[in-house]
């Protein structure tokens, strides 16, 4: 294998491999004799903002465990295990020296946000007052309710709200705390790109004000570019070995990781670059109608949520993106078209029959993934749904498992394939983004894109991960409003058209880097920003 997949290459594609230098050394730790070995720690920097990019499963976890002095990393020696003094001697002379010194005087407290904020509520018993009030350790929590928009939900039970706010709320407690490090892993799933890029200021103040450390796990690579001062890039085989390079620059680092091929270590990590299109996409037309559908009013009654929605078409064979903030009548217009919600005015007379994954994932019967979705199948096992869904999802290895022990990256896999394999009309995908790391991202996309075209399905994907969007979808659909108010959307529109739109509605101008041609959040007010509003050209290069 390349070092990224354990299974079958996805790409059908792997002649190189080199195996990395590190590994002919000590790892930094290894569970045991023939488990994960993890080469290569992340360096906290004061002050910094300090990215890590990589799959799930690399090391990550086990990292910042050792940087937040729970274990000691054991040096690949599990029998006889060092001590951090020991250790300390290792780090000596690197750049890590100071930092495993603090660890090991007990000098160093970290505050952390876990990965999987769905499984909150299961571990807390009470309110949103309830779970911020014990964190306000720098006197900054009214701040970070206030800048969150977490105000509202203030008195609700941890487990009615939803995981958009639960993401908010549970960042808030993280940064609420005095440490000295912070470690978030994960902080855009569930939150659209306005609260993406709130979050992403939230972190930068407390490094640029505060002097603090910051070690932030993201997939979102529009963010982590907008966000990190640094970045190490983590590769290898996931569960059986994980290396964390030395920092690299963003710019480099996000770079040589969609190229598949790290510089200064020489190593090649994927077969092929993950690559986007710098010019907008030509607009097909051949395609066949699905449904058209009117002007549509809803309302939730007086003084509710009202949506407004422009008629128009959606076409066979087509991927529809649909974007636009939470709160803002996705999900409402969603229910119009599966007939389960009655509009007010306008009549809907589609009756599309639709397979749906929602956003928040709720699986909890006590069932076998191959059971479940042998279930949903009679193609489960042929050698088409292998190939189509098994494989580019991943799902060889998880197949055994019990739904109830999946992680929440597994879990979003096997709903998206749950919901393809349904037979429908329309495919509705909400965030499939959510909890995948950016492989996994790219090959599910490609399997929905394949999906639509071989099966001659109609996919509607709501996501608020950019550069997914642009892998994904053909034609857009942009919602806009003001959220828990009242939302608007136009009809489905080419991408260039679309992403003008709905990015002059955020405000967001993205250039191309120059090597690459992948889209960068310019700088407000920079002289590219301006004069890319100034063109109303928001996102593809002329
Ligand atoms: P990530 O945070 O990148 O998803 P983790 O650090 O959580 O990765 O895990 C890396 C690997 O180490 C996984 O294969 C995991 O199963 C394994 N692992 C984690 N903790 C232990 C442990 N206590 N004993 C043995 N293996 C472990
Ligand atoms: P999105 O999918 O864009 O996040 P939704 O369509 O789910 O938005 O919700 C839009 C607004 O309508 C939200 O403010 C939500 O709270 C509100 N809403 C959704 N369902 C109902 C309902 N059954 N009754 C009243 N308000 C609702």
């Amino acid at each position: 294998t390349c070092g990224i997949c354990v299974e079958k290459c996805p790409f059908d594609a792997i002649e190189i491999i080199n195996l990395p230098q590190e590994l002919d050394d000590d790892p930094a730790h290894r569970y045991g004799e023939n488990a994960f070995s993890l080469y290569g720690l992340p360096i906290p920097e004061e002050g910094k903002v300090t990215g890590i990019l990589g799959p799930n499963g690399i090391g990550k976890t086990t990292a910042v465990r050792i940087l937040a002095g729970e274990m000691v990393p054991n040096q690949g020696n599990h029998e006889s295990p060092p001590d951090w003094d020991d250790v300390l001697e290792r780090y000596r002379g690197t750049e890590l020296q100071d930092y495993i010194a603090a660890v090991r005087d007990g000098d160093v407290k970290v505050s952390r946000k876990p990965q999987y904020v769905d499984e909150i509520p299961g571990q807390f018993d009470g309110n949103t007052r309830e779970l911020l009030e014990h964190t306000d350790e720098r006197g900054e929590l009214d701040y970070l309710i206030d800048r969150m928009e977490i105000g509202p939900v203030m008195d609700q039970d941890i487990d009615s709200i939803s995981g958009g706010e639960l993401q908010r709320v549970a960042i808030a407690a993280c940064l609420a705390r005095e440490a000295d490090f912070y470690f978030l892993d994960e902080i855009t799933p569930y939150l659209d790109i306005g609260q993406r890029m709130t979050v992403a200021r939230l972190i930068r103040e407390l490094a640029d004000e505060e002097n603090k450390s910051m070690l932030v796990v993201e997939h979102d690579l529009a963010i982590l570019d907008l966000l990190a001062d640094s970045l190490h890039i983590a590769y290898g085989s996931p569960g059986a070995y994980g290396v964390v390079t030395p920092p690299k620059s963003v710019r480099n680092g996000i770079n040589e990781y969609l190229a598949g091929y790290l510089d200064n270590e020489n190593m090649r990590i994927r077969p092929s670059p993950i690559e986007f299109e710098e010019h907008a996409p030509r607009p097909v037309n051949r395609a066949q109608t699905l449904a058209e559908y009117p002007d549509v009013t809803k309302s939730y009654g007086e003084g509710e949520f009202s949506l407004d929605v422009e008629g128009g078409t959606i076409r066979k064979n087509e991927v529809l993106g649909i974007v636009g903030p939470n709160g803002i009548g996705k999900s409402t217009f969603a229910k119009m078209l599966a007939g389960s919600l009655e509009p007010d005015e306008g009549d809907l007379d589609v009756a599309l029959d639709i397979s749906y994954k929602p956003q928040y994932i709720d699986i909890d019967q006590p069932m076998r993934v191959d059971a479940f979705l042998s279930s949903i199948t009679d193609q489960f096992g042929s050698s088409y749904w292998d190939t189509e869904i098994a494989q580019p999802l991943q799902l060889e290895r998880i197949m055994e498992q019990n739904l109830t022990d999946l992680s929440g990256g597994e879990r979003q896999r096997v709903a998206i394939a749950a919901c393809l394999s349904d037979s429908a009309d329309l495919y509705l995908l909400d965030e499939p983004s959510a909890h995948l790391d950016v492989e996994q991202r790219v090959q599910a996309a490609s399997a929905i894109r394949r999906y639509a075209e071989q099966q001659s399905a109609t996919v509607m994907v709501i996501d608020h991960d950019i550069y997914m969007m642009d892998l994904l979808a053909d034609r857009l659909m942009v919602f806009d409003g003001e959220p828990a108010e009242h939302g608007r959307a136009g009809q489905p529109q080419a991408m260039r058209s679309g992403m003008n739109e709905f990015l002059s509605n955020l405000d967001i101008t993205f250039r191309r880097d120059e090597r690459v041609g992948r889209p960068r959040i310019n700088k407000p007010e920079s002289q590219l920003d301006r004069e890319q509003k100034r063109e109303g050209e928001y996102y593809y290069s002329l």
